[in-house]
């Protein structure tokens, strides 16, 4: 790593978030007010709020989660009897089955990754929140994990895996998505809206206060 690298901020330079057109700050309205020449979009050097942002969908997602494991993803009614299940409890089913490739599938897909993602994005809200020098480049790494996964997450495809092998229908079984499955689809979108606030430059910034040590009290705060 260069030890003491230009960055945009340090050179009062600020790309469009929309146009990626830069602009030059002007020091009389350093932060609140400033607008791209071109397209007219409000230009920020770092995302807004960006931590405490991404804390309130982080919380968010926490407190969804467990109604999606908690409360029935599928209600199954065959024959005038019915049958609910959690992820869980599908998950359970596959393993009981024999079918426990399946079963590992839903629960890397469903339970596994929502809840590591989670994890991550809090651990780098603490790190950055403390200043943290704990290998920035690592960091970075998980940062964009988290966000390659939250675009690639395919979960319609494995709630409809849980639909259709769950049941082996009966022609007279009809299937009604249960109440865990909106908690279920609420903290996968809500953890990708968290992921898109969070600010990874924020983890950088910490290292280049430290190494320049030249920049002025005031802007510490943006
Ligand atoms: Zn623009």
């Amino acid at each position: 790593m260069a030890s003491n690298p230009v960055t945009a901020m340090k050179a009062s330079l600020v790309s469009c978030h929309d146009c990626h057109l830069v602009s030059k700050v002007s020091r009389s309205h350093s932060n609140a007010s400033m607008v791209c020449s071109r397209c007219g979009a409000t230009l920020h050097q770092r995302k807004p709020n960006s931590i405490s942002r991404t804390w309130a969908l982080v919380l968010a997602a926490y407190v969804l989660y467990i109604p999606a494991n908690v409360l029935p993803i599928t209600t199954v009614i065959s024959l005038g009897k019915e049958q609910s299940d959690t992820i869980m409890s599908g998950v359970m089913y596959f393993i009981a089955t024999g079918m426990w490739p399946i079963a590992a599938i839903i629960f890397i897909a469903s339970v596994f990754v929502p809840l590591v993602k989670l994890l991550i994005l809090s651990f780098l809200l603490i790190t950055v929140q403390r200043k943290s020098h704990w290998r920035p480049r690592e960091r970075t790494q998980l940062y964009r994990i988290v966000e390659v996964v939250g675009r690639w997450s395919m979960l319609d495809i494995y709630v409809v895996t849980i639909l259709v092998a769950l049941v082996k229908l009966g022609a007279l079984a009809t299937i009604d998505a249960g109440p865990g499955a909106v908690y279920f689809a609420a903290v996968v979108v809500t953890t990708i809206f968290a992921a898109e606030s969070f600010d990874p430059r924020l983890i950088w910034d910490a290292m280049e206060k430290n190494h320049a040590g030249t920049k002025p009290g005031n802007s510490s705060s943006s």
